[in-house]
């Protein structure tokens, strides 16, 4: 048999440098053999053709591969169910360990365990670091051990868990002689993959230190550029988060909370799993939607006739991204001005969004519809056109999504905001009732 190697299996960790699994693998002896799988059990559910996820992934794979022909390496591409591939690797190479970064989505812990589980029948070792964020799992309690499930009170245990390691780099670039030398593998292309290429302009691979400076004065006005936009690099770890934190540490607490807020978001989809489903407070699984399809319709296609809501839907439409601010405001709207469940719009966001991430979204949906952790009382109900006059004043963001904005073309407003704002606090009130 060939020689016996280690493999990087690469998952949401798309870089060679300052990456934890990929350092331990580099240093561990044996060459290392990089992996990417192309997972069929996530690809089959995506419900767009030209995905825009699957181009960015594709994009970034191809730099990775580029890197490591360069070095004399490359990167073994497969496309199918982990499983399976793994089956057929084990059966191809002589395998000593395989080496990843932990993820801590449900899916993922499950095929995770599944892996691990059959690599060790083959007696192979399964190893996995932590990598995506600072503090993980457990790593922040309340004193009496249990987990935090307000925001406040657990960012400032995490930030007293801060060590002068916590943002210490894995130069896993360092070390890349440890690399298997071969000959360049192939590569699948989209079109291969059963996908079409999304000719999208992705956000720019690098931190903007004049927008993080500002961005506690910026944040919240869309019609500007005044966020980071590095929520699906932080996604698809093209940039390191270790990386991120300790600049913004250094240089904005309002950005360097917001982090934090992703982390939260994070351990209370490790520690509480059930919230994929259900409300994260129970009592809100009471509640009444209407569900009135064609009202969803218009929300999606940014027709309710709310200028910012319009505006909002339009962007993710056309970009794959939403402003924050325009993400609570029409979270809002659907789920108390419409009445709709907010799993419905969660997933018209998870099938949207460049920067899915399923822990932030989730938690971003419950807030706005108040079922969640330190959500937003039920009865504080975004008025939209007071957030548009408040972030939108001079129409910046309207106008550059709405071009028919003040025209006959435009819609009347689907549903009247005073009254939709009665009907919900009579609705979520017979709820707590019940
Ligand atoms: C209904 C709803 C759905 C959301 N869905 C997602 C999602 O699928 N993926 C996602 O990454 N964010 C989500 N968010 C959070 C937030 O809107 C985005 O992270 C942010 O708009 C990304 O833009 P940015 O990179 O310029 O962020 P910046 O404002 O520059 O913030 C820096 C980083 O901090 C993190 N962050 C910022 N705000 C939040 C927050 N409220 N919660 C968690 N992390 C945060 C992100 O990683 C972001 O890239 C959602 C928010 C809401 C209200």
């Amino acid at each position: 048999m060939a020689q016996t190697v280690s493999i990087f299996w690469f998952r949401r960790d798309l870089r060679l440098n300052d990456n934890a699994g990929l350092q331990a693998a580099l240093r561990n002896g044996n060459p290392v053999l990089p992996l990417f799988i192309f997972d069929t059990n996530i690809l089959n559910e995506l419900e767009d053709k030209d995905d825009r996820r699957v181009s960015f992934i594709h994009k970034h794979l191809f730099e990775i591969k580029t890197n490591l022909e360069d070095k004399g390496s490359s990167i073994l591409v497969k496309h199918g169910k982990p499983a399976e591939v793994f089956r057929e690797i084990i059966s191809n190479y002589n395998i000593a360990k395989v080496y990843t970064n932990r993820d801590y989505e449900p899916y993922a812990r499950e095929r995770d365990k599944e892996t691990e589980q059959l690599l060790n029948n083959n007696g192979i070792d399964f190893l996995s670091y932590k990598d995506q964020v600072i503090h993980e799992k457990d790593d922040v309690l309340k004193d009496d051990g249990s987990p935090y499930t307000v925001f406040t009170p657990y960012m400032k245990k995490w930030k007293n868990a801060i060590s002068n390691q916590s943002f210490q780099q894995h130069p896993s670039e360092k070390n890349q002689d440890g690399f298997l030398k071969i000959e360049p593998l192939p590569f699948p292309s989209i079109i291969e993959l059963g996908f079409e290429n999304n000719p999208a302009h992705f956000p720019e691979k690098r931190i903007p230190f004049d927008i993080i400076e500002t961005y506690d004065k910026t944040r919240d006005f869309p019609g500007i550029t005044g966020t980071s936009r590095l929520s699906a690099h932080l996604r698809f770890g093209t940039i390191s988060i270790r990386e991120v934190m300790k600049i913004a540490a250094d240089t904005n607490e309002t950005w360097y909370n917001e982090l934090i807020w992703r982390e939260f978001y994070m351990m209370i989809l490790w520690q509480y799993p059930y919230v994929v489903k259900k409300p994260f407070r129970k009592v809100y699984e009471n509640i009444v939607w209407r569900n009135n399809e064609e009202e969803f319709d218009k929300w999606c296609s940014g027709k309710t006739g709310y200028p910012l809501v319009d505006a909002g839907m339009r962007q993710l439409n056309e970009t794959g991204y939403m402003h924050n601010r325009v993400r609570m405001v029409t979270a809002s709207f659907l789920t108390k001005d419409l009445l709709t469940d907010w799993r419905w719009g969660e997933a018209y966001f998870a099938n949207k969004l460049l920067d899915y991430e399923l822990s932030s979204n989730n938690g971003g949906w419950q807030w706005a519809a108040g079922t969640g952790v330190d959500a937003a009382p039920y009865f504080r109900i975004f008025n939209p056109e007071s957030q548009q006059k408040k972030f939108d004043p001079e129409l910046h963001y309207i106008r550059k999504y709405i071009p028919e904005y003040h025209t006959d073309d435009y819609p009347d407003p689907i549903v009247n905001h005073k009254e939709a704002r009665k009907r919900t606090l009579k609705t979520y009130q017979e709820a707590l009732k019940r």
